[in-house]
């Protein structure tokens, strides 16, 4: 209900939300001279997993923003993917995913404990002009059918803010969505659950370890301070402590002991892992960056990315948009939810594309799953353009229906073994939907091309 006792404050840009991709949106519009106001509710009871592994956009874009800086070391670096296949064999059937080279260097990313970067970015962006921030307060109605006037509650009571621009950066179960009407589409495909070790017990401490079994996906990564993350994918109705031990019958026996260790000592981290896909980013004076404009199975570890990413299109729109000196916020904002929407597009598929395989649920997902292997195995090339497009280096839909060609063409290696197994109906079904689905990708690269 309206009550007009409640005092009111008029800013260029109210940021519902002060973790990452609020943060990131902060640091880039305040370098367009918007005044910015960050509504945080503080940290939530309980630690929680989250986002830790950042990639080379990821990195680049916040030394971009300054919101990262050499002269600080947060965390440790990673160099691309060390993925451990289940099916395929022992440990030396590893296979290395590099980011690659730009202009001669080494791209590097970086993995930093997900509290402390919160923090640090929380604490850097209030010492930008024109950023000010709530702490303590959160954004509880959206008032108007647009443009919107947010209310922000806090212990002191409620305060009316108007602005010109209102972001949604409240994470994967946004409010702000519900607030404004945006409605979404939402899977829940499993939990997760941590713990952590020291980081010596790594089989590649810089690169970003991924096991793959039938249960689902275990990380572990170096977060810096000679620590180590390890997460343990556990699938909707599994029994979670039947996940880990299967988790930790593939992983090496010094890193399994050291886990085991750890989780005897420790109550493990949890969270869950969704895919939401909203109907829009955009609506009025109002848009949904980082996981509340949509978010995928983790497997990428492209959030924190994603999120970076948002702010510097939206930064970019604006400036694109600019005419007479003035933003135009609504051209901006057309352009940001394009952009975002392709980009969107390419990771989840990507995502969904890879779990599928990796899972191997299916004979067609068994055979994808040796279709990467053997194009992996075979292709210096392929797994570097592979990473490209896990770290959103690339983030074309064109490149991924590229790649997956390249996978399925893989089918025709495949065969002999498939004969010998007696599994040749199979094999035709599996060659029957990997064509399907690349042609399939060729259609929506085709179609977002003339779209463009
Ligand atoms: C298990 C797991 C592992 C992951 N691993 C990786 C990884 O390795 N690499 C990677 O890049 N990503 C990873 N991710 C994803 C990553 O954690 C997210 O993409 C990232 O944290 C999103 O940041 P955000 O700022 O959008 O949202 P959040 O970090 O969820 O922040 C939302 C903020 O909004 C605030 N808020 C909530 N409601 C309101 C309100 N009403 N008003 C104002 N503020 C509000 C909250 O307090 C919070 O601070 C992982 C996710 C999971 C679940």
């Amino acid at each position: 209900m309206k009550n007009d006792t409640i005092d009111r404050e008029v800013v260029d840009v109210l940021i519902a939300g002060g973790s990452i991709a609020g943060v990131a949106a902060a640091a880039a519009l305040s370098k367009l001279g918007l005044s910015i106001l960050i509504v945080e509710p503080g940290p939530s009871p309980g630690r929680r997993l989250a986002g830790e592994l950042i990639h080379p956009p990821g990195i680049e874009g916040l030394y971009e923003l300054g919101l990262l800086d050499e002269n600080v070391p947060l965390g440790s670096a990673v160099n691309g993917f060390a993925i451990f296949p289940a099916n395929l064999g022992d440990a030396s059937d590893c296979m290395i995913l590099p980011y690659g080279k730009s202009e001669g260097k080494i791209r590097c990313g970086m993995a930093i404990e997900h509290t402390l970067l919160k923090e640090h970015l929380l604490a850097r962006v209030q010492q930008f002009p024109g950023v000010s921030t709530r702490i303590g307060s959160r954004v509880t109605a959206m008032e108007g059918d647009g443009p919107y006037t947010a209310v922000v509650s806090s212990a002191d009571g409620d305060e009316r803010i108007e602005a010109r621009l209102i972001l949604g950066a409240d994470g994967p179960m946004s409010q702000m969505r519900k607030l404004v009407g945006i409605s979404h589409v939402t899977q829940r495909y499993s939990g997760m659950m941590g713990a952590d070790v020291a980081d010596t017990f790594l089989p590649h401490a810089s690169y970003g370890n991924i096991f793959l079994n039938p249960v689902g996906v275990a990380y572990a990564y170096a977060v810096g301070n000679g620590r180590a993350r390890i997460m343990f994918e556990v699938l909707r109705d599994a029994d979670p402590k039947e996940s880990v031990k299967t988790h930790l019958s593939f992983f090496p026996d010094s890193l399994r002991e050291a886990v085991e260790q750890n989780m005897a000592e420790n109550k493990p981290l949890a969270a869950a892992n969704y895919c939401i896909i909203p109907e829009s980013s955009v609506k009025s004076n109002f848009a949904l960056v980082g996981d509340a404009r949509g978010c995928c199975h983790p497997l990428t570890a492209s959030g924190i990315t994603a999120a970076v990413k948002d702010a510097l299109i939206l930064r970019d729109s604006l400036l694109e948009t600019k005419r007479d000196n003035e933003f135009d916020f609504a051209a901006a904002l057309k352009r940001f939810s394009r952009i975002c929407g392709r980009l969107q597009l390419t990771r989840r598929t990507l995502a969904e594309e890879l779990r599928e395989a990796f899972l191997a649920q299916t004979p067609s997902d068994m055979l994808l799953n040796q279709c990467i292997f053997s194009y992996w195995r075979n292709s210096a090339n392929g797994r570097m353009r592979s990473m490209e497009l896990l770290s959103m280096l690339d983030s074309s839909i064109f490149s991924l229906a590229v790649q997956y060609a390249l996978v399925a063409s893989h089918v025709f290696r495949l065969l002999p073994l498939w004969y010998k197994e007696k599994k040749l109906s199979s094999w035709f079904m599996g060659v029957f939907k990997l064509f399907s689905k690349s042609l399939e990708f060729q259609h929506t690269a085709f179609s977002q091309w003339l779209k463009a």
